[in-house]
Formats: C-alpha cells, sequence, structure tokens
C-alpha cells in the first residue's frame, strides 16, 4: 500500500470490533452531503450513513484475481512499474471488476499485465487477508503462445523456471507461498487447492510484507 494509500484507512471505533479497518468516508456518494458513523437496529458494526439521504455506504473486502501462466516447466511472471512493491516480481494478478468473473478477472490480468493469452484453469490457491480486507484467488492457467510484453504496470515479464524463480524478491506473500506450493505440487503432480488465512505482517513471523 503507498503512503496516500495508507492515509485513507482509519480503525474507527465499533461497539462490537474497536479496531476494524475502515476507508474513511466523508460525504455521500449518492447526494454529496456528510456521513456519519452509526449502528443501524439489528446490524453488529458501524456504517457510513449519509445524514440527508440516509444512503447507507457498506464496505466489504476486494478480491484480488490472477493466474499461474504455465508454459512447460516454466511459470510467467511480471516485474511491477507500479506501487505498491515497485520493481518486485508478482503473477499478474489484480482487483476483480464489475460485471466479469473471477476466471474473466485472471485472464483480463494477464493480458493487461503481461500482454500474455491464457487458458484457465483451476482455482489453486486462496488466501485471506482481513487486516486489510483482502482475498486472494490464483488460478492455474495455460499460457497460449509465446506473445508477450510488458503492460504498462509491468517494468519486465519473463518465464522462469523453479530454479529461476526470484524468491528473495517476491512482491506478495500470497504469491510467494502459491509459488512454494505450486512447485512442491508439481513434483507429485498432484496439485491441491490450498487456502491460508494471512496476518498482518508485524504479526506474522515472516518479514514479507503483504
Ligand atoms: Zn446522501
Amino acid at each position: 500500500m503507498t503512503k496516500n494509500a495508507r492515509s485513507r484507512y482509519a480503525n474507527e471505533f465499533s461497539p462490537y470490533q474497536p479496531t476494524r479497518h475502515f476507508i474513511v468516508m466523508k460525504y455521500c456518494s449518492a447526494c454529496g452531503s456528510s456521513v456519519e458513523l452509526r449502528l443501524l437496529p439489528d446490524d453488529n458494526r458501524a456504517r457510513y450513513v449519509c445524514t440527508a439521504c440516509h444512503e447507507v455506504h457498506y464496505q466489504n473486502p476486494k478480491l484480488i484475481v490472477g493466474a499461474i501462466p504455465e508454459w512447460q516447466d516454466k511459470i510467467l511472471l511480471c516485474r511491477r512499474a507500479i506501487e505498491p512493491r515497485h520493481g518486485l516480481w508478482t503473477l499478474p494478478a489484480g482487483f476483480m471488476e464489475n460485471n466479469e468473473t473471477t476466471a474473466e478477472a485472471a485472464a483480463r490480468e494477464t493480458l493487461e499485465e503481461a500482454n500474455a493469452q491464457v487458458a484457465i484453469g483451476e482455482l489453486y490457491s486462496m488466501y485471506n487477508l482481513p487486516h486489510i480486507s483482502q482475498v486472494y484467488l490464483l488460478f492455474r492457467a495455460r499460457l497460449m503462445n509465446l506473445d508477450f510484453s510488458p503492460g504498462s504496470e509491468s517494468l519486465e515479464v519473463r518465464l522462469f523456471s523453479e530454479e529461476e524463480i526470484p524468491w528473495e524478491t517476491l512482491a506478495f506473500r500470497a504469491v510467494f507461498l502459491t509459488l512454494k506450493n505450486y512447485f512442491a505440487d508439481r513434483k507429485t503432480g498432484d496439485f491441491q487447492f490450498r487456502i491460508g488465512d494471512l496476518k498482518p505482517p508485524e504479526l506474522s513471523k515472516s518479514v514479507r510484507a503483504n
């Protein structure tokens, strides 16, 4: 998360969960009037409610969807041209858009970040990051051809064998864990769906952020 993005977040008091992750909101996106935090009847946490039109602005987690593009014994990775983690390597992945399926999101992100065409396969891993209200979904995918190049959000795109994976300069823990599991499973040929919960970096033993 960039410094600017971080400043948009704050811990707001709620009677039931005193340190929740909130995107701070001042004005109603429907009418422009000011909003305030309220605990609504039969609800269990504070919500932003418009003081004029009474619209309730619910906040829910975001899905980050991506692909593990395979070509023979290699995997396609992208080196990030954007924050956070500029310059580090990752699987092609990004925020799911409205009106698309998760598989479509994974294919679209791969096309946008690597100009690469993939056939999306099985869902391989899911990681919950409740401290930042994100869920990662990563699919196995077959690279259709070798016609790929960096998209606008990538500095570099290339294929890596297991021995070449830049473990020390991977951008995200979910990607690190997914690739570790992937190469372990590939040795047995038995790819097992994995699900995990990632704590805030300061609470986890890993030094890796996010
Ligand atoms: Zn309003």
